[in-house]
């Protein structure tokens, strides 16, 4: 009778310390339980901007990849446009491109994130140009927190020089939810040529986006979760 009395008091307590440590782990997670959709831009019959042989739908879903890690290590529920070399367009789309930037949209509206990244590459005509940015379509005004507090993560772990812009692409002008076009670099600057591929040089990059996440979150309250 004793015994089983004693067992159950350890039970309790070993189920009371297990209860307290998840308590304390979901505070940690600053992106605990917000949904967030990844968009690696381009894919399958569309390779973006390119040289030679490297291809900028190649190196979008490598940081995209990397970036569905850092942000689920953070708390966060991830979502991802394509996960393979693929374009979205339907067979029946008469306009490929726009076909497969609707379906994106879609994806993003019907999953209801709280926002989403799209991951691209810059190319200019001029070598000497270089640096991550963000860029964002003023249809909320959420948009240009979001891609200021990215900016600022570049700006810090990046060095990267470059301001905050204005786009208005088909797709960013169509989507409420807010979220950013980022585009990581130039692949038509050597060095930066270079460090897109990599591995070290895109987990940084994935980190400061997803720092540049946590601080919009902040700053709009909209943690969850308070550390
Ligand atoms: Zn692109």
């Amino acid at each position: 009778m004793l015994k089983s009395k004693y067992k159950s008091l350890l039970l309790t307590v070993f189920f009371l310390i297990l209860f307290s440590i998840q308590i304390i782990s979901a505070k940690t997670l600053p992106l605990q339980d917000t949904i967030i959709m990844v968009d690696p831009g381009h894919g399958g019959r569309d390779s973006g901007t390119y040289y030679g042989t490297v291809l900028e739908k190649d190196i979008n879903l490598k940081i995209s990849k990397q970036l569905e890690k850092t942000l689920t290590q953070q708390g966060a529920i991830v979502y991802m446009t394509r996960k393979r070399d693929i374009d979205l367009s339907s067979i029946y789309d008469s306009e490929k491109k726009r076909g497969d930037l609707y379906r994106r949209l879609l994806l993003i509206k019907e999953k209801k994130c709280d926002l989403y990244v799209s991951i691209h590459i810059n190319w200019y005509d001029d070598s000497n140009l270089k640096g991550a940015e963000v860029l964002y379509n003023p249809i909320n005004k959420s948009n240009k927190v979001l891609a200021t507090e990215i900016m600022n993560s570049f700006k810090e772990d990046l060095q990267s020089n470059r301001n905050v812009k204005t786009t208005d692409l088909y797709m960013y002008r169509n989507i409420t939810v807010p979220g950013v076009l980022i585009e990581c670099g130039y692949l038509s600057n050597p060095t930066e040529r270079k460090l897109l591929q990599d591995k070290k040089y895109q987990e940084l990059l994935a980190n400061s986006i997803t720092k540049g996440i946590v601080d919009f979150l902040k700053k709009e309250n909209k943690i969850k979760f308070v550390i």
